[in-house]
């Protein structure tokens, strides 16, 4: 648990982006020249290996094929194509059920095989599990991520579609698929499943995600900006608002 006062400096927090531009010079907590030679090499050893660097090597061409030009579902489609699959599971909120049923069809045009299993398979009562008896309200019958792996771990995919699963239940499914998964949509109800909007908007609109609540974080002083704290001691913006050190000590950077 960080202190409440001090946060730990990470890429999240850098401005120089290195390791990508190569044109400036690394901050003092760049894990680029920081982290343990064994975790690099872990990293890189997996890349390496058969099955990893198949996947990452497809990965990178979707990329660089479809870059600014393909939709995500198309890229998802170039991706299943260049890793062999065949057959593709839809895990799908029963919310989202409209829109797996176009992504099946778009994929059966593009010759896969489609397998999918809904939310609410199983039909088993949220009690069943504990789950405290308020959570009725919006359905009596639990999501079940781990069956809906499981079914597509019978079912013998190749690659695994997320379609709007609730958040943790995402983590649940993606723990328990033995197939590689894939996000085609990010369930955020009050979005239209655009939950960067939230973000985009947190100037004006969503400012109350940086304001203190029961969910934000705490607003700690970065280390490397206490002598900046101090001596602009006086100056007219809150020194607690995370935006504003952005827009007063670094200068942004797009790729
Ligand atoms: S330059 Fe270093 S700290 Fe900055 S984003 Fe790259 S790896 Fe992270």
């Amino acid at each position: 648990m960080e202190n409440k006062n001090e946060i730990c400096l990470s890429c999240v927090d850098c401005h120089a982006f290195n390791c990508h531009y190569q044109d400036s010079k690394y901050p003092d907590f760049c894990p680029t020249t920081n982290m343990p030679r064994e975790t690099y090499e872990r990293a890189m050893n997996a890349l390496k290996s058969e099955e990893d660097n198949r996947i990452a090597v497809a990965a990178a061409c979707v990329e660089y094929e479809g870059y600014g030009k393909r939709t995500r579902v198309e890229e998802v489609i170039q991706f299943a194509k260049k890793i062999g699959a065949k057959k593709i599971g839809i895990a799908t909120c029963l919310g989202l059920i409209e829109e797996s049923r176009l992504l099946t069809k778009i994929l059966r045009i593009n010759g896969f095989e489609v397998v999918g299993a809904v939310c609410k398979a199983g039909a088993t009562p949220k009690v069943d599990i504990g789950i405290p008896p308020e959570c009725d309200a919006v359905g009596a019958n639990m999501c079940n991520p781990v069956l809906q792996a499981e079914l597509l771990n019978d079912a013998g995919t190749d690659l695994n579609l997320i379609m709007g699963l609730c958040v943790g239940h995402d983590s649940l499914f993606n723990k328990h698929s033995n197939a590689l998964c894939t996000s085609v949509v990010t369930k955020d109800r009050v979005l239209g499943h655009n939950p960067a909007a939230a973000l985009y908007t947190s100037g004006m609109y969503y400012k109350r995600l940086l304001e203190a609540s029961e969910y934000a974080l705490p607003a700690p002083v970065p280390r490397q900006a206490r002598k900046l704290r101090l001596s602009t001691a006086h100056s007219s913006f809150s020194q607690r608002d995370p935006l504003r050190w952005v827009l007063a000590g670094y200068p942004r950077r797009t790729s």
